[in-house]
């Protein structure tokens, strides 16, 4: 069965609380959030690799968090589901697989084929 679009929104606003608290627990410094994340790294520099491991950490969740927000948006605009590039419908298992898209599967190769 595939999704609804309210599912969907339900996701959305699912994902920005989960989003929100991690970027809580990065803005806080706690650092028990290291799973899946390598410590390969040896003692020495090991501050500087956390210190650069955070704000990559940071930006990437800004940036999902980013992106949750404006496909909220795009439901009180009624503009959900629509390819920002091609203005055409995504298709729901592509919303599914990453609700917070601004392309559709199409346009999103194509983009990063070209960049
Ligand atoms: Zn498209």
């Amino acid at each position: 069965m595939p999704l609804t679009y309210d599912e969907l929104h339900q996701l959305l606003l699912e994902q920005e609380e989960k989003l929100e608290s991690r970027l809580d627990i990065i803005k806080s410094q706690v650092r028990e959030d290291g799973v899946g994340y390598s410590n390969h790294m040896a003692d020495a520099g090991t501050e500087v690799f956390e210190q650069t491991r955070d704000v990559v950490m940071r930006k990437q969740v800004q940036r999902s968090m980013k992106d949750v927000r404006q496909a909220l948006t795009k439901f009180t605009d009624g503009t959900y589901g629509i390819c920002e590039s091609c203005g055409g419908r995504i298709d729901i298992p592509r919303l599914e697989a990453v609700p917070a898209t601004h392309y559709c599967l199409r346009c999103k190769t194509r983009l990063e084929v070209k960049s």
